[in-house]
């Protein structure tokens, strides 16, 4: 069995919603970058935290869950946002650009049935700020069917925090170990 994907999301999460006076957290660096279809003279301002790179690869090292972004940033996550944290290239998903002024306009999010179909049946932790009640119950759905889903929702005011990262690692480490795969605490258990 494949290890579970970690999708990630990047505003709200990587880059957290500026407070209402515009500003945003000490902790971030502000970068300009040029998003692609923009013009290099109309830069987008972002702010990162250059500690996530770290506390992420601390995570994709482990090699238990294959990271992949999971963003309207879309391939600008792997050329723009990743480099600016230190993180090497990685996959994205593929979302489209859906006409939609809400990002709820099934009352779930929208980037969740594309997911759902470039899941497949792969397990996932997938963390996004943007969930609705409906989502939790579709990771709930796939958890009984067997594709183990865990969604973290961190406050897009403050973005991703080391506990969301715990709770990552606290879960792939307690993934059922698959059918005919060696169990790593096989020779302890009792007959
Ligand atoms: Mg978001």
């Amino acid at each position: 069995m494949r290890p579970p994907y970690l999708l990630l999301d990047i505003d709200g999460v990587l880059i957290p919603f500026p407070d209402a006076d515009g500003s945003t957290p000490g902790t971030h660096a502000r970068h300009d970058v040029v998003p692609t279809g923009r013009s290099a003279d109309d830069p987008v301002t972002i702010w990162l935290n250059p500690a996530h790179g770290p506390m992420l690869m601390d995570v994709i090292r482990t090699g238990l869950v294959t990271p992949a972004w999971c963003t309207s940033w879309r391939q600008d996550a792997t050329t723009l946002i990743g480099p600016l944290l230190d993180l090497p290239p990685l996959p994205h998903v593929d979302l489209p650009r859906p006409n939609i002024t809400t990002s709820h306009p099934n009352g779930y999010l929208w980037k969740r049935d594309h997911v759902d179909a470039w899941l497949g049946d792969a397990r996932a932790v997938w963390i996004d700020d943007d969930f609705t009640d409906l989502d939790h119950v579709w990771a709930t759905e796939r958890t009984a069917r067997g594709m183990e889903t865990l969604l973290i929702q961190p406050d897009p005011r403050v973005g991703l925090h080391a506990e969301h990262l715990t709770e990552v690692r606290t879960w792939m480490e307690r993934l059922p170990v698959p059918t005919g795969a060696p169990a790593a605490s096989s020779g302890n258990e009792a007959a």
